[in-house]
């Protein structure tokens, strides 16, 4: 099929498109109307239709995939691994959804997840839509004032919990950061359930805490319907990663997600039922709830669960499981990768991947040098996929389900799917950038397609106010992302729109400028920020982790590789894109999401106060830069 056709069908005859995609799941009662956008920005996807998430996650495949794996759970940090069934699966869904209910929640309560990476944390998941309640997943080993604002926000009558995670063979206990979270937080949680896996001793609280293994005892026989529940209904509310500021509560809703992740798995991750999927993500994240949960379960494929490091016992690993459980889909992030690239070249050469049809990655700009090098390295085509926490699936990649033949051009996310209306704008004049090769900012004009966030959780006028723009009388949802477009309609993303700098009047991507450090073989990875400067407004600085830390050990070898790197950029953007400063660090602030925290990088190039660092993953980071800078 022509990708061209479809899309432009999805745009031009949208309902007539989507009702026969919302054929891919099962529905209570059919919609009475497919888009329902009389009131923009907002949008009723499927209105008047019913359903339910977890009877198409679980309950549908039960009579046709019943001995299938649905759950595989490998965590290297424990040394587990367990199969769950469809049919297992059923019936532990419904023990955890009793559980539940015997707490008291229904329809529209909030339950709190706060989990390791561990089958119950889907679990209780499933559970939570089951019962028409909404989940809110908070990233484990989140520290306590982080989960306390969540709690606050969510006002969950549960949470379930864990005693501890592991990460890297170092046991984290989550119950001393709930049991300060839920001093720290206003609201008062009724009910905690905890799931014991014998990590760490757990001090129960009296008439709040309760051992899940114990009480699930009592329910082994629990038969819990679904609850049907309007297409509009919320199934759960998720934070954004907080990489340029305060994390925002995005709300999903039930009936266009469900379609919209059944199609996303079919149109672009190629993944078939029966099939294996591998996401090496956190359910914390928007892409373990689309890509480990929902999106493989809807299909009635088998979805890997993992627990572990990239790179422990070894930096093969991962290519052991594919092997192993003859996974056919993968997906994970370019920061993973790069830290592959680190490790020994034979890790990735050990294992039959035969199975295996495509790498797709997310979450940060993909550079091409790290594109290319696992791209040789697997033999697989790599796909790169850009969305957001707001989105729920892929507003840029390759449609390789529709077009088997579509090919993925390095740097480049690819083109826009199905439903997403993308156009970038002038930031200034708001005019749209209709000529290839313009830079501008990446909008989708409303009404936004099925999955995407409904409002902000509690907060519509924060909704409206963050993102859309109103713009020759059309609603504009704001990516907050800086693209250009080639002349094949092939979208790259600069940068954020916070990150581009402004050197003498020239607008330059931190992306663009980082493309260019990276292409220089010294370099592992690297931060570009726009720092301010009084002659020419702002000058780019770059920090770089080299792949040799001996090549820097001292001020002349410093001082060597910096002028190859300003050579290197000068070659390839010209001397106005050179960074007026080189530093070299063994490693970057990131989020727990790996995703580059630049905002605090300009932070400390200017002396001024970092800002909300709550979902910083090594707070030493920070320190590193500050000696770098001061040296
Ligand atoms: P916050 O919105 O709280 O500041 P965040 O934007 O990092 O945090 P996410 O929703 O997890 O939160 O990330 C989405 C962003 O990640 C995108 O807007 C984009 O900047 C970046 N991104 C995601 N995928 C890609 C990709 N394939 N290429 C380039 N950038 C990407
Ligand atoms: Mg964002």
């Amino acid at each position: 099929m022509n990708y061209e056709a479809v899309y432009k069908r999805s745009i031009q005859d949208r309902d007539a498109f989507w009702h026969e995609q919302a054929a891919r799941i099962e529905w209570h009662k059919p919609h009475e109307q497919v888009c329902d956008h009389s009131s923009p920005p907002f949008t009723k996807w499927f209105a008047g239709g019913q359903t339910n998430l977890c009877h198409n996650a679980v309950d549908r495949h039960v009579p046709h995939r019943p001995d299938q794996p649905a759950l595989i759970f490998v965590s290297t940090e424990t040394g587990t691994e367990q199969i769950i069934s469809y049919g297992q699966l059923f019936v532990e869904v419904q023990r955890m959804a009793a559980i539940l209910r015997n707490m008291g929640v229904g329809k529209g309560d909030r339950v709190l997840i706060y989990m390791p990476m561990i089958p119950q944390a889907v679990i209780a998941m499933l559970a939570t839509v089951r019962l028409g309640a909404i989940h809110s997943v908070v990233f484990g080993g989140f520290a306590s004032h982080s989960l306390a604002s969540r709690i606050d926000d969510a006002r969950p009558k549960v949470v379930v919990s864990a005693d501890a995670g592991s990460r890297g063979g170092k046991v984290i206990a989550y119950k001393p950061l709930l049991d300060e979270a839920l001093t720290l937080s206003q609201h008062k949680v009724e009910h905690v359930l905890m799931v014991n896996r014998g990590l760490v001793p757990c001090v129960m609280v009296p008439n709040r805490d309760v051992d899940y293994a114990s009480v699930r005892q009592d329910v082994l026989d629990a038969i819990v319907p679904c609850e049907w529940v309007d297409a509009t209904h919320p199934s759960y509310t998720l934070y954004t990663s907080g990489t340029t500021g305060k994390p925002k509560g995005v709300q999903r809703d039930t009936g266009g997600y469900a379609v919209a992740l059944a199609a996303s798995m079919d149109h672009i991750y190629c993944g078939k039922p029966g099939e294996t999927f591998f996401c090496a993500s956190d359910i914390g994240w928007v892409v373990g709830h689309s890509y480990i949960v929902y999106g493989p379960l809807l299909t009635g494929m088998s979805t890997i669960i993992y627990e572990g490091l990239p790179i422990r016992p070894d930096a093969a690993i991962w290519w052991l499981l594919v092997e192993k459980y003859q996974v056919n889909v993968m997906f994970s992030a370019p920061t993973a990768i790069r830290v592959l690239r680190k490790q020994d070249p034979q890790c990735l050469k050990r294992h039959n991947l035969s199975s295996l049809k495509h790498l797709f990655l997310a979450g940060e700009p993909l550079d091409e040098p790290t594109a290319r090098w696992i791209g040789d390295a697997i033999g697989k085509p790599i796909v790169d996929n850009y969305w957001q926490t707001e989105t729920g699936w892929p507003i840029l990649s390759l449609a390789r389900g529709i077009d088997p033949s579509a090919q993925p051009r390095l740097g480049s996310p690819g083109v826009p799917m199905l439903g997403y209306q993308v156009k970038l704008l002038d930031d200034l004049t708001g005019e749209e950038l209709t000529q290839p090769n313009q830079k501008g900012v990446l909008t989708i004009e409303g009404p936004l397609p099925p999955g995407c966030m409904q409002t902000v959780w509690g907060d519509d006028e924060r909704f409206v106010k963050t993102y859309w723009r109103s713009f020759k009388n059309k609603e504009v949802y704001n990516t907050f992302d800086w693209g250009i477009r080639d002349e094949d309609g092939y979208y790259f993303i600069l940068g954020r729109t916070d990150d581009v700098i402004n050197v003498a009047g020239h607008r330059l991507g931190t992306r663009e400028i980082e493309e260019a450090v990276s292409s220089h073989s010294a370099v592992a990875e690297v931060a570009v920020v726009g720092v301010a400067d009084e002659v020419k407004g702002q000058v780019a600085r770059a920090f770089v982790v080299p792949r040799d830390a001996s090549r820097v050990a001292d001020e002349p070898g410093r001082r060597a590789l910096e002028a190859e790197i300003m050579q290197t950029v000068d070659r390839q953007l010209g001397a106005v894109a050179r960074p007026a400063r080189v530093y070299f660090v063994n490693v970057l602030p990131k989020t727990r999401s790996g995703k580059l925290l630049r905002r605090a990088i300009q932070a400390v190039c200017e002396g001024r106060e970092t800002g909300d660092l709550t979902t910083i993953e090594d707070p030493s980071a920070l320190q590193q830069l500050q000696d770098a800078v001061k040296h």
